[in-house]
């Protein structure tokens, strides 16, 4: 049985106006295998308005892949939230470990990001993750612990009912390497406890995604796990097909 019912595409820097249209198409050919799962996709900034138009029914929503802290002013190459809402977005990527590495995202800029997106009434979904020498060292539930605290413990109530956490492994980002589904679900609660016990209610409800080679063939296991709540997709994401077997995966 699956216990997931969100499932978000991390298209990165690939696609073209041509893949918004075909992606569409086959979402909208195949949804009746998924309805009630929320299919969200994250095309690169400038996609974003093509895709908007090829949004066909209404499970299907659109996001973007981050966003500026700031609200407007002098920052030559930024987004702000605003502009995203004008397109119709509902949900922002923030602290991708690529961006952590490749931008030096910090937990504090992951936190002002959050902050801004949850305020405006987007959903911030918040990614954490250990990389290879920190889990190998046991240090995985320390690293991601310090990220939600540093990245999310500022928050509303109120906000973080807008919030969805995706656990990447960041040694299973892009290398075909998955997480087991005990190791991923091992994760989840404790995140999950961490919610539980510092947002309560509100904290049970968070949905809390698996990302990391998340593929048509791996999907249902882990989503069949207690605390996996969908996944975020990078690569899958970009073939129709296999897409949308793994949002077929999500309904269970
Ligand atoms: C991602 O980029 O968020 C991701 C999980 O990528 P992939 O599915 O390709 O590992």
């Amino acid at each position: 049985m699956s216990n997931a019912s969100l499932v978000i595409a991390n298209w990165k820097m690939n696609g073209n106006r041509a893949l918004t249209r075909t992606m569409s198409e086959v979402l909208r050919d195949n949804q009746a295998d998924f309805n009630g799962v929320k299919v969200v996709i994250c095309p690169p900034f400038t996609l974003l308005a093509e895709m908007a138009g090829h949004i066909y029914y209404d499970e299907i929503a659109l996001g973007a892949q981050n966003v500026s802290e700031h609200e407007s002013g002098a920052h030559t190459g930024e987004i702000s939230v605003a502009m995203l809402q004008e397109l119709g977005v509902e949900y922002v990527l923030l602290g991708h470990s690529e961006r952590r590495a490749e931008q030096q995202e910090s937990d504090q800029v992951v936190a002002a990001k959050a902050a801004a997106v949850t305020q405006a009434g987007l959903t911030a979904v918040v990614c954490v993750g250990e990389d290879k020498s920190q889990r190998e060292a046991d240090k995985t539930w320390s690293v991601i612990k310090a990220q939600l605290e540093n990245s999310l413990a500022s928050l509303s109530a109120k906000q973080m009912a807008r919030v969805v956490v995706a656990y990447e492994p960041v040694w299973a980002i892009g290398t075909g390497e998955t997480a087991s589904p005990a190791q991923a679900q091992e994760v989840h609660a404790k995140i999950r406890g961490w919610l539980v016990e510092n947002y309560q209610q509100v904290g049970a409800k968070v949905p809390l995604l698996y990302g990391g080679s998340v593929k048509a063939n791996n999907a249902e296991s882990l989503f069949s796990e207690a605390d996996i709540n969908g996944g975020l997709i990078g690569g899958a994401s970009l073939k129709g097909d296999e897409f949308s077997a793994i949002c077929r995966a999500a309904k269970g």
